[in-house]
């Protein structure tokens, strides 16, 4: 590789095949080879040693909230980007949703594109959006470069973007299994949710008590049965729920094309510790018990889960009121989802293999990524640079994202992200940034 530019070389890097001590090759942009650790440096080229630090594939996050434009006092391309780029996070894909426009149409999606070409400090691309009256546009959607489609089967939060019944669902999920797309889903049932008790108020166990598990089951056993009977590739977004997952199992034993995602928040916080009028912790589905915690961690072990991403939907500090009927529901974690989930999952027996299998290989493959998500040649040079034994407290004013609410407030993580690298070049560094160098991705198939 004479035409190597650069060279990162550690003693730990993670590649598919395991962790070993490697020096990774680069040039244009591109991982040229994974070479021994002490291979000659190519004449003319730049050695970046990183120690013992741990090079790892940079995170593919596949579920975020950019907001951008229509609500940018939430959120926007400039903040959750460089907010991803500090946490390790190299492609983020944005959900349709929470914008205005939203992503339904092509002529949405182009603004979208136009507003986040010259802020993107990683790599974007976008899902489109499934409503009730767009069947039309998924087909033109899909040919622009959308990732796939996301719904909901019961409200969304914003006017601008209802939720499917199930005929609808049926009718989305037929012209998008059509032209081979991927729907995914945000999955609880209404008639659960409107049969579950309203409190209201500022306690978390009344705010638990009305969005129950059974809502996700009863959703995704709908789901399921509409992928099966149109042989169509679907996507459960934000699993909560642990007793939908024997169900999941099944369905995959079966051949059904499913896939599942779960967030930090539901495998690191639980219920209990959430003090009452503390709505930074709302999101729905809700955080639950932790013994529905151990249930999810138990399904990321044995594959019944494929991916963890962060769902980061942030909205303005006024809108996160102590009462959990009305706040807000959204948790910031694009920037501390790595050190949050190597945590935990350090101290349940997993390794960081694990944790890059789960944020990064997979997420890629959901999304069809294929130059993502993992450190091997022909796949671009996107790293996170991460010292895995450094601990730090959640510092607020630390955070990148618009409004620094975060559930993490004052916790102490495990796992320090010392650079991030896009393509070969290093954009962020101990808090300083590059000029935005990402770029808008299309799906390729
Ligand atoms: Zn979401």
């Amino acid at each position: 590789m004479s035409d190597a530019e650069l060279v990162l070389r550690s003693t730990r890097v993670i590649t598919p095949e395991g962790t070993r001590a490697a020096s990774v090759t680069v040039a244009g942009g591109t991982i040229t080879a994974v070479l021994p650790y002490d291979a000659d440096v190519p004449a003319g080229a730049r050695l970046e040693d990183l120690g013992d630090d741990v090079l790892l594939p940079g995170l593919v996050d596949t579920h975020v909230h950019v907001n951008d434009p229509g609500r940018t006092e939430w959120e926007g391309f400039w903040t959750a980007t460089r907010a991803a780029a500090a946490g390790g996070v190299t492609t983020l894909i944005d959900m349709p949703l929470n914008s205005v426009p939203p992503t339904t149409t092509v002529d949405h999606l182009r603004t979208k594109r136009h507003v986040a070409r010259d802020k993107a400090h990683v790599d974007v691309g976008f899902w489109g959006g499934a409503l009730p009256d767009n069947v039309k546009d998924l087909r033109p959607l899909h040919d622009a470069g959308v990732f796939g489609f996301k719904a909901f089967l019961s409200p969304s939060g914003v006017d601008e973007f209802p939720h499917l019944d199930q005929e609808q669902l049926a009718r989305s999920l037929a012209e998008i299994a059509g032209f081979g797309g991927l729907l995914i889903v945000h999955a609880e049932d209404p008639h659960h949710l409107a049969a579950a008790p309203q409190q209201g108020g500022p306690k978390y166990a009344d705010f638990l008590a009305s969005r129950p598990r059974d809502a996700e089951d009863t959703a995704i056993a709908h789901l399921i049965a509409q992928a099966k009977r149109l042989d169509a590739r679907v996507h459960v977004l934000h699993l909560s729920s642990g007793d939908a997952l024997p169900l999941i199992a099944a369905a995959r034993a079966e051949g059904v094309r499913i896939t599942v995602e779960t967030c930090p928040h539901y495998l690191t916080l639980t219920a209990e510790e959430v003090p009452d009028g503390a709505s930074e912790f709302k999101c729905c589905p809700p955080i639950r018990e932790a013994a529905n915690q151990d249930l999810l961690w138990q399904a990321l072990a044995d594959g019944t889960i494929d991916c963890v991403v962060t769902d980061h939907s942030p909205s303005t500090a006024d809108l996160k009121t102590d009462d959990f009927a009305t706040a807000w529901g959204g948790i910031s974690g694009l920037q501390l989802s790595l050190p949050a989930v190597w945590t935990q999952a350090r101290a349940r027996g997993h390794g960081l293999e694990d944790v890059v299998r789960w944020m990064s290989a997979s997420t890629a493959r959901l999304a069809g990524l294929d130059r993502k998500g993992a450190i091997e040649a022909g796949r671009d040079a996107d790293f996170a640079v991460l010292a895995p034994d450094q601990t730090f407290t959640v510092d607020p004013a630390a955070l990148q994202h618009r409004n620094r609410v975060t559930a993490y407030a004052g916790r102490t993580l495990c796992g320090v992200v010392k650079s991030t690298w896009l393509r070969g070049e290093r954009i962020v560094a101990d808090g300083a940034f590059t000029e935005p160098k990402g770029r808008l991705l299309g799906r390729t198939d």
